[in-house]
């Protein structure tokens, strides 16, 4: 018998959203009305790392600014050419801690899998510029590679899926590992980093919260925003949805001059997530990567801007400020370096 001929699925809402985002600097800038500026774009073809922004991102940029916080984020600049001493290609080692095909395992407990290389905005300040992440995805061969490396090892409590960002991929994909996790007796936890709940919310739709919310572990979603105004209320609606899985929600930021370096900056994101249901996790120093110079906060004026938001902020709104320094075990707190250095050893 020949099965009757179904019709082809509707891709979800947020692929399409995916699709349209904009990766021509000049109809970015002229959505915003400042076309006269590009005479600053980095020359496409010398960017060696495209535009890619959502729609919905740049819907919540300021017409007519050219140091928009959002903009800057994702605006190839002439400033990215520069050689700067001090700023390589892999300034976190990870190049050199890869476990097993997409497993990066640096710290106890805690496991890492590079999921996917693909993101739906390109971050100008982001290490994986440089990252050869294509060829290195746990996802392959429906994560084989990877489950094998997790099961063996029953010291791993919580996985953590990482990128690129994850949630570029389907739902299907991610149950599918889901499933095996749950199978896996000493994995606890399944904590999920990506910037799609705040660059495109679409992304958390009925299909993707429903697998969360049944997922036997207990789950964490990470999001990443450097400023207020990249909380809208389509941001919001997201989050409520998964907090409502039972999902722990938390942020992490880069530190980036230009754009969230003052106190109040950023004071008002911790504000503005705490209304979201979002806690400020980590505030990170920038990864030292090539062509990101222009975005760095030295570690003095850091320290600085965390004492500030210290007597800003109720102490649970102040995100930790650190530095990933390569071969560390743990993210390293800016400013205690010397006393890690002191301790090393004791147990
Ligand atoms: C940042 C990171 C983690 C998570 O560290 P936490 O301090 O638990 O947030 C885990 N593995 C790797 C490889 C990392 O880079
Ligand atoms: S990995 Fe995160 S910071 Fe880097 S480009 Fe993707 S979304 Fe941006």
């Amino acid at each position: 018998m020949i099965p009757a001929k179904r019709p082809l699925a509707q891709p979800p809402r947020w692929q399409q959203a995916w699709r349209e985002a904009v990766t021509d600097p000049r109809e970015l800038l002229a959505l915003l009305g400042l076309s006269a500026h590009a005479g600053d774009l980095l020359a496409p073809a010398d960017a060696g790392f495209a535009l890619r922004v959502p729609r919905g991102f740049i819907a919540r940029m300021r017409k007519g600014d050219p140091r928009d916080p959002l903009l800057l984020q994702v605006l190839p600049q002439a400033a990215e050419l520069g050689e700067v001493p001090g700023f390589s290609r892999d300034a976190v080692g990870d190049l050199g801690a890869r476990a097993a095909h997409g497993v990066l395992h640096k710290y106890q407990g805690r496991a890492l899998l590079i999921a996917t290389g693909s993101c739906a905005i390109n971050c100008r300040y982001c290490f994986r510029r440089h990252f050869p992440y294509a060829e290195e995805t746990a996802a392959a061969h429906h994560w084989e590679a990877a489950l094998a490396y997790l099961r063996e090892d029953a010291s791993i409590g919580e996985v953590i899926l990482s990128g690129g960002d994850p949630l570029s991929l389907a739902t299907a994909k991610l149950a599918e590992l889901g499933e095996a996790l749950a199978r896996i007796p000493h994995v606890r936890r399944l904590r999920i980093h990506s910037r799609l709940p705040v660059v495109l919310p679409e992304r958390i739709d009925h299909e993707f919260v429903h697998w969360l919310a049944h997922l036997p572990l207990q789950r964490v979603l990470v999001v990443h925003a450097n400023h207020p105004n990249e909380i809208d209320a389509g941001v919001e609606h997201a989050c409520a949805a998964l907090r409502e899985a039972g999902v722990s929600l938390l942020n992490q930021s880069v530190l980036l001059r230009g754009i969230n370096d003052s106190v109040a900056a950023l004071a008002a994101l911790s504000e503005r997530l705490f209304a979201a249901g979002v806690l400020p996790y980590y505030l990170h120093l920038l990864d030292r990567v090539q062509g990101t110079a222009h975005f760095e906060v030295d570690e003095i004026r850091a320290l600085a801007l965390a004492d500030g938001l210290r007597r800003t902020l109720p102490g649970y709104l102040v995100p930790r400020l650190v530095r990933e320094v390569a071969g560390a075990p743990c993210k390293t707190p800016v400013g205690h370096r010397v006393a890690m250095a002191q301790c090393a050893g004791i147990e």
